[in-house]
This record gives C-alpha cells, sequence and structure tokens, in this order.
C-alpha cells in the first residue's frame, strides 16, 4: 500500500515525486510509455531559471536522476495507468500491464495529447511523413523539404531544430501572427532554410502513385487561393489537449485525497516551470491530507 500514487513523470509528476520523497512517504511513480512526456521531446528550453539553455530530454533526466536516491520511491517504468477505482477512501490503479497496485492518494499529473487536423486519412500518416517531434524525427529529414504547422512556441522549436538537418522549412501557419515568443520568432526569423507561409491552412494530403506522403494542399484565408506544394514530411506543432484517465465506478468526481498538476489541468499557461510550480503544490496538498489523516510516515 503506498501512501500517494503519482500517475505521470512529466515536469509536474517528478516535482510532486521529488516533494512527497522528502517526506519519507511511500510513493508509487507511475511514468506512462512516454517518460517525460512532452518535455522530453523539446530541443531547446531557455526559459527554465538557473539554466542557460538545455535541451527538453536533459532536464527531464535531471530531475529523474534526482529522485533515484529514494529508496521509498517506487518507479513503475514504461507503463500507462489504464484506469483508477476507489473503495473504501482507498484507490486502486490498475496498470497497463495487467497489475493493480493501492494507495492512500493520488497525484494526476498525466499532461496531454497532441491536436491533429483532422484531414482525410490523415491517421494512415502518423509516423509515416507526419511526425509530432522534430528532436525525435528530424534526423529522418536530412536534406529535405519540410513543413512545419503551427504558430506557437513548438512550432518555432521545431523549425530551430530541423534547421540543422533540412534543405527547407515553411512555416504554415493559419493567422498572420504568431502566437510564439518574440524571442523565438526573432531566433527562426534569422535562419536562412525557414519560410513562413502565414494566413494559410493545410486541407488535403498529398500522395505519389504509391500512396506515400509527398506534400500538402495549401488554403490562403485571405483570398481563398489554393495551392499544392511538395514536402518529404510534415511536423504538427498544434497545441495539446488535456489527457484524462478513466476513474471506474465513480460515485462524484470530487475527491479529498485527489490532487492534480501540470498539463493536464493547465488552461492557459503550459510552461514546464508553471507544472512543476503545480506539481509542488499538489505535493504539499496531499501531505497536508495525509497528516490530517494521521498517515504518518
Ligand atoms: P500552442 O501554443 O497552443 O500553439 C499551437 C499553434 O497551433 C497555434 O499557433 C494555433 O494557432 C495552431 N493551431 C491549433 N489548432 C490548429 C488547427 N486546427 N489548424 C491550424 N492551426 C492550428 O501549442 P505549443 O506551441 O505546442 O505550445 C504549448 C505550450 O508549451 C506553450 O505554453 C508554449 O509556450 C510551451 N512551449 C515552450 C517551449 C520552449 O520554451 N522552448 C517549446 C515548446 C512549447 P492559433 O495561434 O491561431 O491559435
Amino acid at each position: 500500500m503506498y501512501d500517494c500514487i503519482i500517475i505521470g513523470s512529466g515536469p509536474a509528476g517528478m516535482t510532486a515525486a521529488l516533494y512527497m520523497c522528502r517526506e519519507n512517504y511511500k510513493i508509487a511513480l507511475i511514468t506512462g510509455t512516454e517518460i517525460f512526456g512532452s518535455l522530453g521531446k523539446i530541443s531547446c528550453i531557455e526559459n527554465f531559471p538557473g539554466i542557460e539553455s538545455i535541451q527538453g530530454y536533459n532536464l527531464a533526466l535531471k530531475m529523474y536522476e534526482q529522485l533515484d536516491k529514494f529508496e521509498n520511491l517506487t518507479k513503475h517504468e514504461f507503463l500507462n495507468a489504464v484506469s483508477f477505482e476507489k473503495r473504501n477512501n482507498e484507490f486502486f490503479v490498475e496498470l497497463s500491464d495487467g497489475y493493480v497496485i493501492n494507495g492512500k492518494s493520488l497525484i494526476i499529473s498525466v499532461g496531454g495529447k497532441h491536436k491533429t487536423l483532422g484531414l482525410k486519412n490523415e491517421e494512415k500518416y502518423f509516423g509515416k511523413g507526419i511526425s509530432f517531434c522534430a528532436t525525435c524525427d528530424g534526423p529522418f529529414y536530412k536534406n529535405k523539404n519540410v513543413a512545419i504547422i503551427g504558430g506557437g512556441n513548438s512550432a518555432m522549436d521545431f523549425a530551430l531544430s530541423l534547421s540543422k538537418y533540412c534543405k527547407n522549412i515553411d512555416i504554415i501557419h493559419r493567422r498572420n501572427e504568431f502566437r510564439a515568443d518574440i524571442t523565438m520568432i526573432n531566433k527562426v526569423s534569422k535562419l536562412k532554410n525557414v519560410n513562413f507561409i502565414l494566413n494559410s491552412n493545410a486541407i488535403d494530403i498529398l500522395t505519389d502513385k504509391n500512396s506515400k506522403f509527398n506534400g500538402l494542399k495549401i488554403k490562403n484565408n485571405d483570398n481563398n487561393s489554393i495551392k499544392t506544394l511538395n514536402y518529404d514530411g510534415c511536423f504538427y506543432a498544434l497545441g495539446f489537449e488535456k489527457n484524462e484517465i478513466n476513474e471506474k465506478n465513480a460515485e462524484n468526481n470530487k475527491h479529498e485525497n485527489i490532487f492534480y498538476a501540470g498539463d493536464c489541468i493547465d488552461e492557459k499557461y503550459k510552461q514546464v516551470i508553471t507544472a512543476c510550480g503545480d506539481g509542488c503544490k499538489a505535493a504539499l496538498d496531499c501531505i497536508l491530507y495525509l497528516k490530517n489523516k494521521n498517515i504518518n510516515i
């Protein structure tokens, strides 16, 4: 029986684990198959205080390794939490390997999933021409032409990463103004192999005679003109939707011993630092709950 089960090991979950472990509580950390969440896929972070510049994966690894010294922590690595159920004020969490673990409290920090465009046959091309991670898939596009769709910090981050490999990159954004930070936009604007296609939407996937991805049909939102552009690959940087976890036999959806943290509850900020802050707050609330219930270590 764990004092707390933390579901998700992005920055929110890992910060929560750090705070809970330092109080000596018995903790389970369920990492999910994408062990560091979206943090692991950011190519360059320059707005985490105290660290000038770091790859998302390396920052996540530092957080993860910081937890290694705690003997009161059990990591359930590369497993997802499928569902949870509450019985007699305890939680039973079913893992993707079929095991069920139980705990006195839950911290849910399951992050988000990538948004998509919903184009015809789109799903068929995920991993086969359409990618969600420039850090992971960039090297496959050496000297190739690619498109990035989106206008936020992820789109800029992808461009910075892909510009090292690709011949030509078009950032296709639906509005005239980017959502990304000015610092990121300025950096990308200086890259010689990156072009902006603004006020435009991708409306269809183009394929060759063997049904292989080879481009996009783009509509200009100003004048409704349509053009076809050939690309070897396309990167979606469309933001995230919240992940949810299935609660079996839910009696109500408000529990005094469930605490939420990070992108799965964040409507607005979605920063690494705010996810860490959320994780800290969730852990402090959870510790208070355990102490009030006289669940001492
Ligand atoms: P985001 O900020 O939500 O941006 C998503 C972009 O995709 C927006 O420009 C949006 O257009 C566009 N979009 C969404 N749905 C679309 C659709 N159906 N068709 C066409 N365009 C669509 O997401 P993000 O860039 O992934 O960033 C998420 C959070 O992580 C942000 O808070 C960001 O600051 C942070 N982040 C930080 C870093 C870093 O610091 N290095 C790197 C990556 C992400 P509109 O602008 O018109 O809505």
